[in-house]
C-alpha cells in the first residue's frame, strides 16, 4: 500500500526531525527549542511541496514534479486525472473534427438558426446555395438575407411540417431550392437547403410531355367523337351496340383529355386570378347542371351564405366545386340526399357538399386527390368518372390557400369539405 507507507515516511521524517533538532539543542542546554525548529524545518519542507503543487497546477506540463513523502500519492493521483483529461479533450476533439467535416462534405446546406432566425453557423454548401458569408453573416437574420416573399412568408408561418419547394436560390434565379425546417433542440432549428433543380427540370418535362400529348390528342379525338356523333346507331343494325360502345369511349377519353388540359394549365399557373367571386349564383348554377345529371334521382339541397365572396378565379373554383358535386350525385344510389352548404366556417368560410352516398373505406381518404386514383375502377367508369376530378380540386383549393377535408362513413354519405382562410374572403354583394 503505497499511501499509508508514503504517510508513514511523512510521520518518521517529522519525527527524526523534532529528535535530531532536541538531541542539537541538548548540546547547548535548549531541547525544546531544538525539538521546534525541527519541527519549524519539517513545516517548511511541507510549505515547498505546496508551492511546487500549486505551480505545476498553473502550467500545462503533463508530468508532475517529484513528491516528498505523504505529498507523492497526491502528485501521482493529480498526474493521472490530468493524462485521463488530455485524452478525453483529443477524442472529443477528434469527434468535433470529424462531425464537421461530415457537415462540410454535405451537399445539402445546413443552417442553425434560433427561434428569432439568428444564424449560429451554417456549413460549406449553405454558403455555395444561399449566397451566405463567414464569418460576417452569423448572428445575422437568416430572413434578412434571404428575401424572397415566399421564403420569408414560410419562415414567419411557424408551420413547418411541409417543406417550401421550388424556390429560386438567392444568387441564381435558375438554381431551385427545397428548404426544410427540424426544431434540433428548444429555441434551436436546423434549416435544410437542398438543390433540386434537377428534380424540378425533369417535373416540368413530365409536366410538358403530359401537356403536350394531350393537346395534340385533342384534334384527332374532336374529329372521331363529333363522326361517331353524326352516324345514328339504327343505320348500322347488328352493329349498333358496338358503335354505341365506340361513342361512349370516344366521350370518355375527350373528358380524360379535357381534365388532363386543366390539371396542366393550372400546373402552369403562379397564382389565380385576384377577383372577388359571388359564390351564391355560381351554386345556383352548379345546382341545376347536377339535377340535370341526376334526372331527378337525387334530392339536392343548397344553402348559401351571400355574405361574403372568395377572392380568386370564378372558372377554377366553378370546375372544383362541380366536380365535388357531380362526384355526389355519380356516387350517391337513387333516393339519395344531396346538400350543398356554403357557410361561415371557423375563421374563414366552407363549401361543403354532402351526400347520403356509399362512402369510402378510410384506408382509400388520404389517397383519393391522386391523380387516377379510384376506390373501385367499376364503380368509377361506370358513372363516366376520369379520375381525375379530385386532382383538379386539390389544385384549386391549394392555388387559393384552400384544403379539402373529407369525411366518409360506409353505408351513410360522405362530406367533402373546402375550407377557405379569411384572407380569401371578400365582403359579398347580397346582404
Ligand atoms: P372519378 O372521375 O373516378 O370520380 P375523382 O378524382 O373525382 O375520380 O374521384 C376519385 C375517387 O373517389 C372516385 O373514383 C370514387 O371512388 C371516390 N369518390 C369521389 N367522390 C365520392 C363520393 N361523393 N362518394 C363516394 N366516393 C367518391
Amino acid at each position: 500500500m503505497k499511501t499509508p507507507r508514503a504517510t508513514e515516511r511523512s510521520l518518521v521524517a517529522m519525527v527524526a526531525l523534532a529528535g535530531t533538532g532536541a538531541g542539537l539543542g541538548l548540546l547547548v542546554g535548549q531541547p525544546g527549542w531544538g525539538a521546534a525548529a525541527g519541527l519549524l524545518l519539517f513545516a517548511l519542507l511541507q510549505l515547498r511541496q505546496l508551492l511546487r503543487l500549486q505551480r505545476w497546477l498553473g502550467s500545462r506540463d503533463l508530468h508532475a514534479p517529484e513528491g516528498f513523502g505523504a505529498w507523492q500519492p497526491v502528485f501521482d493521483a493529480l498526474e493521472r486525472r490530468r493524462k485521463m483529461d488530455r485524452q478525453r479533450r483529443k477524442r472529443l476533439l477528434v469527434a468535433l473534427e470529424s462531425f464537421r467535416d461530415a457537415a462540410r462534405a454535405l451537399p445539402d446546406g445546413l443552417i442553425a438558426i434560433d427561434e428569432g432566425n439568428e444564424i449560429h453557423w451554417f456549413n460549406k454548401s449553405a454558403k455555395r446555395l444561399l449566397g451566405l458569408r463567414y464569418p460576417a453573416d452569423v448572428g445575422q437574420r437568416l430572413d434578412h438575407l434571404v428575401r424572397a416573399p415566399a421564403f420569408v412568408r414560410w419562415i414567419a408561418s411557424g408551420t413547418f411540417d411541409e417543406p417550401l419547394i421550388d424556390q429560386p436560390a438567392p444568387e441564381d434565379e435558375r438554381v431551385r431550392l427545397l428548404y426544410r425546417l427540424i426544431a434540433y433542440r428548444p429555441g434551436l432549428r436546423m434549416l435544410i437547403v437542398r438543390d433540386v433543380s434537377n428534380l424540378m427540370r425533369l417535373e416540368q418535362v413530365r409536366r410538358d410531355f403530359v401537356a403536350n400529348v394531350s393537346h395534340e390528342l385533342r384534334t384527332p379525338l374532336t374529329v372521331i367523337a363529333g363522326y361517331l356523333e353524326a352516324i345514328e346507331p339504327e343505320e348500322l343494325h347488328d352493329f349498333a351496340p358496338l358503335f354505341v360502345e365506340m361513342r361512349e369511349q370516344s366521350r370518355r377519353m375527350s373528358h380524360i383529355v379535357e381534365d388532363l388540359l386543366t390539371l396542366s394549365r393550372l400546373e402552369a399557373q403562379s397564382a389565380p386570378r385576384d377577383e372577388p367571386v359571388a359564390i351564391c349564383p355560381m351554386l345556383d348554377r352548379i345546382q341545376r347542371d347536377a339535377d340535370a345529371l341526376s334526372q331527378g334521382q337525387h334530392t339536392i339541397e343548397l344553402c348559401c351564405d351571400a355574405s361574403f365572396d372568395i377572392v380568386g378565379s370564378g372558372k377554377d373554383l366553378h370546375s372544383a366545386f362541380s366536380n365535388l358535386v357531380i362526384n355526389a350525385v355519380r356516387y350517391t344510389p337513387a333516393g339519395g340526399r344531396i346538400r350543398l352548404h356554403y357557410e361561415p366556417h371557423g375563421e374563414g368560410a366552407a363549401f361543403s357538399v354532402i351526400d347520403t352516398g356509399q362512402g369510402i373505406p378510410a384506408q382509400h381518404l388520404p389517397r383519393l386527390t391522386e391523380r387516377f386514383y379510384r376506390v373501385s375502377n367499376s364503380r368509377s367508369r361506370d358513372s363516366g368518372g376520369t379520375g381525375l376530378g379530385l386532382a383538379i380540386v386539390k389544385h384549386v383549393l391549394n392555388a387559393h390557400g384552400a384544403r379539402l377535408e373529407i369525411e366518409s362513413t360506409i353505408g351513410k354519405g360522405s362530406t367533402f369539405r373546402c375550407v377557405f382562410p379569411t384572407s380569401r374572403l371578400a365582403p359579398g354583394a347580397a346582404p
